[in-house]
């Protein structure tokens, strides 16, 4: 099944596209069911999974797969390489911006602690940072997204209005990771004024 308005393959049984938020109309949803055709008519409701997968938006498969195995994927939620090896470039790109700042943060105490103490134990610490973003990186994504759910789904009580806001205020964004590339730079210009 593709979306009429954007050309993005579907899942079967999704309600709306998760690349542009359009309401879909999969036949096969009401195949054989003369009441469906007047159902159809008034904008579906939004179930707790399609809003997580409209908010994700690209890759939103592999998320969905992480989340539905955890246990409580608010705390824990697999491994991620992506978290492990990018995880303050991977919070642009998820638009995780209070997340960017945090890590900010970090970088600020690695290198206080490189003046302190030295730059081989400082090492330790930037290693163990990326080890946690690999940990929970997915878990602090489903947090993120179920904040922001919350909050849109209080916003718009339309379903098409949400599934639209949904996907637009979540996906992945080249932009944030520029966002986030820019808030390292300024880092760096800053801290090249406080340490050296
Ligand atoms: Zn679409």
């Amino acid at each position: 099944m593709y979306c009429t308005q954007c050309g993005e393959v579907q899942q079967t049984g999704a309600s709306y596209c998760h690349a542009c938020g359009k309401t879909l109309h999969d036949p096969t949803a009401n195949a054989g069911n003369t009441a469906g055709v007047q159902e159809m008519e008034h904008a579906v409701e939004l179930g707790a999974e399609e809003k997580l997968r409209l908010f994700v938006g690209k890759n939103h498969e592999h998320y969905l797969k992480k989340w539905n195995n955890a246990k409580d994927p608010a705390r824990r939620a697999g491994w991620s390489w992506v978290g492990f090896l990018f995880g303050f470039f991977w919070f642009g790109y998820r638009k995780m911006y209070a997340y960017v700042a945090g890590m900010i943060g970090a970088f600020f105490l690695i290198d206080m602690i490189d003046i302190l103490i030295g730059r081989a134990d400082s090492n330790y610490i930037t290693t163990g940072i990326a080890v946690v973003c690999g940990l929970y990186c997915n878990a602090m994504y489903y947090q993120h997204a179920q904040k922001k759910i919350a909050k849109l789904s209080q916003q718009h009580h339309d379903p098409q209005a949400l599934a639209q806001a949904l996907v637009k205020e979540g996906g992945g964004s080249w932009k944030g990771v520029g966002i986030a590339f820019l808030a390292f730079i300024g880092y760096a210009f800053i801290a090249g004024f406080l340490f050296w």
